[in-house]
């Protein structure tokens, strides 16, 4: 018994200017073929792929095919498209025939061309395996679903939490579907509701019991056990995608009844539409936030820089909460993130103690933020280079490159040469912060950053400030979107109605 398995993940944002490019992919590290089973056994889905395979009386032959992740950013340039579905397809091809094909995708990823990469990934394999050999794909929770995949796939399995916790166990969860298909015979009727309607990340945390998210989070759990559904999920999508099918899905992969998976499919769906309110967040303005934030002298506040979140692809060089903080002294050091290459190179070249002049912030983004001059004292020369846990990883290396610590009076900027995961704790660590014991944190995150802090932190807040993934995402400039689609527009009829 041979299954190929595979990944490709990145999360597209098409208002970053930004292209990916397969730099991006190349530099956060391809694997290729049978390093793929020595170096992700223990890595996100393909850790849980490889380790649930492994674990089959059958023992089948586990056949890598590649691993293609990049860190969110902007749409995707098609020749870097063509070279994915390559890297994917051309090794699936040498290796034909398999018995099936297990996949880890993220679903929102977008390329110069084509709205749908993941959609058209799926047709490509669906073609080479054909209609007999079972193709499960994973998803991210912020997946935009479309039909092609849906229809692709024998059976699309989603993350059920968000912050991502549950990254390694979906890849389980995958196999899981793949073995009742494959071996126990289960034949997946796959039913797909499509909502047009779009909610902000920031409230839609599935672990807060006060989240409508918590409730659907648990629903789409219970589903899941019960023995004629083999997958369900919601995948309410990420927002920053100006493309002709973006919505909220629903799916369920049901054992040969088309009309279980479709009752429990528009059940579901008729509840987030019904509730679709409750996922709007409440925001502060960023001088509120800040000023409240300084009037806490006590404890750790997080701000949420949510509109410049690097895991929701923006470019991560706003300077909107900078601004602010650099207004007032803190008694604990207050640590901001920010991509800025050209700032890391001039601080190596002064040395640590120098001090420097230097345009901050707004350049990697023109449209949302301004460079502001700044001089700072160079404190701290480091490798952003760590092992990520927590939200959206297990064991994931991450290297955003050479990186600064810059001092403006109590303020830290912490500085890197690429995009990462500008609120993971392990990140601060590796530039020398203990994370837990500052005054502010500026978490460049919307939703998931507070499986880190939520126990740690006197207060959270989610500040209002421009950028590149906006919560208020309805108030920006979409062309491509379809209409009507809330909360761009006002949808008195359900879309559930016969
Ligand atoms: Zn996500």
């Amino acid at each position: 018994m041979q299954i190929a398995i595979g990944q490709l993940s990145q999360e597209s944002n098409t208002f970053n200017p930004l292209p990916t490019t397969r730099e991006n992919f190349e530099q956060f590290g391809v694997v290729r073929g049978a390093d793929i089973l020595s170096q992700m056994a223990d890595t996100n889905e393909l850790g849980g792929f490889i380790q649930s395979l492994r674990a089959w009386p059958e023992r089948p032959e586990i056949i890598g095919l590649a691993r293609l992740m990049a860190w969110p950013s902007g749409m995707a340039t098609s020749e870097t498209f063509d070279w994915l579905r390559g890297e994917l397809l051309e090794p699936l091809r040498r290796r034909l025939p398999v018995d099936a094909v297990l996949l880890s995708l993220h679903g929102a990823m977008v390329a110069d061309g084509a709205s749908d990469v993941e959609g058209e990934i799926l047709r490509s394999v669906r073609e080479a395996v054909g209609p007999r050999v079972p193709v499960v794909a994973t998803l991210d929770l912020h997946a935009n679903v479309t039909a092609l995949m849906a229809a692709s796939a024998d059976a699309l399995v989603l993350f059920h939490t968000a912050p991502h916790i549950d990254v390694f166990e979906t890849g389980q969860r995958g196999a899981r579907v793949l073995r009742r298909i494959l071996v126990e015979g289960a034949k997946p009727q796959t039913a797909f509701c499509k909502l047009p309607m779009v909610v902000p990340a920031e409230a839609a945390n599935t672990q807060d019991p006060a989240s409508v998210s918590y409730d659907l989070r648990r629903r789409l759990q219970a589903l899941e056990q019960l023995p004629d559904v083999l997958a369900a999920g919601l995948a309410p999508v990420q927002p920053w995608l100006d493309i002709p099918e973006l919505g909220t899905s629903v799916v369920v992969v049901a054992d040969g009844r088309r009309d279980i998976a479709e009752t429990h499919c528009r059940e579901l769906a008729a509840e987030v539409w019904r509730r679709r309110r409750e996922y709007l967040p409440e925001l502060v303005p960023v001088e509120a936030a800040v000023r409240r934030a300084h009037e806490r002298s006590e404890g750790l506040v997080v701000l949420s820089d949510s509109a410049d979140a690097t895991t929701s692809g923006a470019p991560g060089d706003s300077n909107w909460v900078l601004r602010e903080l650099l207004k007032y002294a803190w008694p604990r050091p207050a640590l901001v993130p920010m991509v800025a290459p050209d700032v890391v190179s001039a601080a190596e070249g002064l040395g640590i103690g120098a001090e420097l002049t230097t345009p901050l912030g707004g350049v990697r983004d023109r449209e949302f933020s301004r460079p502001m001059e700044v001089t700072a004292k160079v404190e701290r020369l480091f490798d952003a280079k760590f092992i990520l846990s927590g939200h959206l990883a297990k064991n994931l290396p991450i290297d955003m490159g050479r990186s600064a610590v810059l001092a403006v009076g109590d303020v830290r900027v912490l500085i890197t040469s690429r995009s990462g995961p500008h609120f993971a704790p392990q990140f601060f660590q590796a530039a020398g912060f203990d994370p837990y014991s500052a005054s502010v944190l500026v978490a460049k995150s919307p939703c998931g950053f507070r499986a880190a802090y939520q126990d740690h932190a006197s207060e959270i807040m989610v500040v209002r400030a421009p950028g590149c993934a906006p919560s208020d995402f309805w108030n920006y400039e979409y062309r491509r979107i379809p209409r009507p689609l809330w909360p761009w527009d006002e949808i008195a009829r359900s879309p559930l109605a016969p």
